[in-house]
């Protein structure tokens, strides 16, 4: 039944043309805050879905836009400090030194800009195509 119902939304989201379609389509606009690690007012945390370590998470702004830039500098405070408080309990959690934080910014109009906040671990690559601040 519930898969029904997920396959008609899928089919019926993707008619919508333009921004309101991206949005329905669009992994961090349809995370209901239950399933987010952390959340405030400016964004949410969530578990990697394709994590390239133990810890992985990666924090979207609420308001769907393609780049970091395009949210104004309230939002971007907004965000930072939930990148902040992710550092804090991924350091503690996993009890590693440093993490590596990536911004992963979208063709325009082509998605959801993101952070990646990633432990740092012996082996783990960063890969291309995000801007990496590393400790
Ligand atoms: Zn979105």
């Amino acid at each position: 039944m519930r898969a029904a119902a997920d396959t008609r939304h899928a089919i019926s989201a993707s008619r919508v043309p333009g921004y309101y379609g991206q949005v329905l389509t669009c992994l961090f606009c349809s995370t209901s805050p239950d399933n987010a690690w952390l959340t405030s007012e400016y964004g949410i945390a969530v578990p990697a879905a394709q994590p390239l370590t133990a810890g992985h998470v990666v924090v979207a702004p609420r308001r769907h836009v393609a780049g970091f830039y395009d949210l104004d500098v309230e939002e971007q405070r907004g965000l930072w400090n939930l990148v902040s408080e992710v550092r804090r309990h991924v350091m503690s959690a996993l009890h590693v030194e440093s993490v590596a934080i990536g911004f992963e910014d979208c063709e325009k109009d082509q998605g959801h800009t993101r952070v990646h906040v990633v432990p740092r671990r012996p082996g783990v690559e960063l890969p291309h195509g995000i801007e990496w601040v590393t400790e």
